[in-house]
């Protein structure tokens, strides 16, 4: 791995910026694609189009005005003249480009356009005019680097990457791909359409390729293993259920009843737990567990997040309270020493079961005798993050837990060795949440809503798309919001925020603080939208709807509606009002993915690029399914053919090493 700071203009500060958008040495910076492209192309005035996209090019007609909004904000307004018509433009944050706006000067302005108005605001000022269609690669950025500068740093390292193969020459041919080193140029500068066209395919099928190489492999390593063949005691198991402050639902029962066969018989448990958001799935796992305990063995449950992780712990301890289970909770933010004690008491047998998040696989977690691993939330976790949890015991029975379900071509696809229990009725005296889609006009009105909720003593979770102002979008935000929210209802109630920037700690204590009624209202970013238990929450207020997939749409309204209090779910949007329709015209989560995956290919599905699954550079499940079931058709014959040739060592030791089992 090549490092990066023998990358001219790549410093210290850089580094830390390039670290945390994952980027850690060269090959990660030139494997950082773009994820979109923008078409620059001069338009014609009778072209432009009322709220949409515009370049523009034209001239300067008079000195730019400059106004400091606050320290970190400024706005430019001056008017600019094409084809014999003047148009004002508003730009913001560019005041330094001031002194090179002198009047008469022909530039391109690039925005939004507002036809009454005849204005433009906007996000981009060229002080070149424009020869020809241009296509311009964009990146995600955070703040501390531009999409520019990455840019710069790519290209500036692109010399220095490493283009092996990944894809066996034969198929190479077969296809005509470009060559891998070619492609990944082209797709950081596209010359034209059709030429980064090729160089993506090349590029997606090999990420695809790859990718279902290790899932045949695996899915072949699996078939050929035994589990643990157990006794569990089916008495004991009942009479606990007995215990729960509520009976199981028929489908909950099945589920029951299909893990302890497969637990029991000697072949090697491998189940999915489909079932939507509030359908009970924990408790499901609860049993698993207990079951597992009660046959004498070690149990590791895994949470996406540590909140979910920390609440799961809480909610075992609870129900286990009269049993003697031996649960720790093994997270980032324990200290080494406390880590330290809790390995050494897994490995001694003296813990039966550990919850936790990546901790229990990213170390050297050893187990005297882990006989169940459990993933709650499994579309968030990677492949390869699952591989390695199979890495830890002898042969542990696994479950896995989707809220998610996946329409039945991608399962079997990419779950075909699975074996699925589904959840399909919710318990007894659910109230469907009531949706309602306002715009931000309504603010008014919402608000009165929420204080019809919180004067019944019951709270709200409010979400915001982002944590804090930024100058890039223009968006709500949690500390924006706390600060109105304040205003509107700070005199009587407390308010709370929960957001990925807080560590462990702080969310925690939000998080509990909510859960105890200390603080009413919760204002939080997605980071509640997995798996969190509130039941006195009644309301979910979502900010610019619009920003959101469907499907987390639906798992954040799944955080109400958890008892038999009515509730109710706003999603505050102005734009987008169709898509958005469809959560208020249905609550059934596999309507909604279904109509996800057609709108937005598979990236809610399967978690976002950030946490994860099915992440890959550029493929995507969806829109590059037919390349998916090419890569899946080669690479089982390759498995079959070549896999074990000396040619292939390469891809070989790729393979075997990411799908380690032990
Ligand atoms: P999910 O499937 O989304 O993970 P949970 O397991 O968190 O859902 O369950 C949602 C809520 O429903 C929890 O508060 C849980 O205690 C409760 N619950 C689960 N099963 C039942 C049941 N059979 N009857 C009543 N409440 C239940
Ligand atoms: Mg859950």
């Amino acid at each position: 791995m090549q490092s990066l700071e023998t990358i001219k203009g790549i410093g210290p500060k850089t580094q830390k910026v390039l670290t945390r958008l994952n980027i850690k040495d060269i090959q990660d910076l030139i494997q950082y694609y773009p994820f979109r492209y923008d078409i620059i192309e001069k338009m014609k005035i009778e072209d432009l189009k009322d709220q949409e996209k515009v370049v523009l090019e034209g001239n300067i007609e008079n000195i730019p005005t400059l106004f400091f909004i606050n320290r970190r904000l400024d706005k430019m307004t001056f008017r600019l003249r094409a084809e014999e018509q003047l148009f004002s433009v508003i730009i913001f944050n560019r005041g330094f480009l001031k002194p090179k706006l002198t009047v008469g000067k022909k530039i391109v302005v690039i925005g939004k356009y507002d036809k009454k108005h005849q204005t433009i605001t906007a996000a981009e000022i060229r002080l070149e005019s424009i020869m020809e269609t241009k296509i311009e690669p964009v990146y995600h950025t955070i703040y501390g680097i531009t999409g520019g500068q990455i840019h710069t740093l790519i290209n500036s390292s692109l010399e220095l990457g490493n283009y092996e193969s990944y894809i066996p020459e034969y198929l190479e041919e077969k296809y005509h791909f470009l060559n891998r080193k070619e492609s990944i140029y082209h797709i950081h500068n596209p010359k034209d359409a059709i030429l980064l066209k090729k160089a993506e395919n090349r590029i997606k099928y090999e990420e695809l390729f790859l990718f279902m190489l290790e899932m045949n492999y695996l899915k072949e390593k699996k078939n050929n293993r035994f589990g643990i063949k157990r006794t569990i005691s089916k008495e004991r198991l009942n009479s606990f259920i007995k215990t729960l402050p509520f009976s199981l639902t028929e489908d909950q029962k099945k589920a029951v009843e299909e893990i302890y066969q497969d637990l029991s018989n000697e072949k090697r448990m491998n189940r999915l737990l489909q079932g939507d958001v509030g359908s009970g799935k924990t408790i499901i796992a609860f049993l698993a567990i207990y079951m597992n305990y009660l046959s004498g063995y070690q149990s590791a449950l895994m949470a996406p997040t540590e909140i979910l992780a920390s609440q799961h712990f809480f909610n075992l301890k609870k129900i286990m309270e009269q049993e003697d289970l031996r649960i720790e909770l093994l997270t980032g933010k324990l200290k080494v020493k406390e880590k330290r004690a809790i390995y050494e008491k897994l490995e001694n047998g003296q813990i039966d079961v550990v919850i936790g998040t990546h901790a229990l696989i990213s170390e050297q977690v050893l187990y005297k005798n882990l006989g169940l691993v459990i993933t709650d939330e499994q579309h968030r976790f990677g492949v390869h993050q699952r591989g390695n949890l199979k890495n830890k015991g002898l042969t542990p029975d696994i479950l896995y837990m989707s809220a998610t379900p996946i329409p039945r071509t991608y399962a079997l696809t990419l779950y075909g060795d699975m074996d699925i229990s589904s959840i399909k009725t919710m318990p007894n005296g659910r109230i469907p949440v009531k949706t309602y889609l306002r715009k931000t006009k309504d603010m008014k009105d919402i608000l009165t809503k929420m204080l019809e909720q919180l004067k019944k003593k019951h709270q709200i979770y409010v979400i915001a798309p982002l944590i804090e102002e930024s100058d890039k979008v223009d968006l709500t935000n949690v500390v924006t919001l706390k600060e109105n929210m304040e205003k509107a209802f700070g005199k009587y109630y407390k308010i709370g925020v929960l957001h990925g920037k807080m560590d462990n700690k702080e969310k925690e204590e939000a998080m509990a603080s909510f859960k105890k009624n200390e603080t009413q209202i919760l204002i939080s970013t997605t980071v509640v939208e997995v798996g969190v238990d509130v039941l006195n929450a009644t309301m979910i207020v979502i900010f610019d709807s619009y920003r959101f997939g469907l499907s987390t749409l639906h798992q954040l309204r799944g955080r109400v509606g958890r008892n038999a209090l009515e509730s109710y779910c706003i999603l505050i949007s102005d734009l987008d009002k169709k898509r958005l329709e469809i959560l208020e015209r249905t609550t059934d989560g596999f309507e909604i993915s279904e109509e996800d995956f057609l709108l937005r290919g598979s990236g809610d599905l399967f978690g976002e690029k950030q946490s994860g699954d099915m992440s890959f550079g550029l493929a995507n499940v969806k829109k590059d399914y037919p390349i998916l079931l090419k890569a899946k058709e080669d690479s089982l014959e390759f498995l079959k053919k070549h896999f074990e040739k000396e040619d292939y060592k390469r891809i070989r030791n790729i393979v075997e090493m990411s799908t380690s089992l032990d």
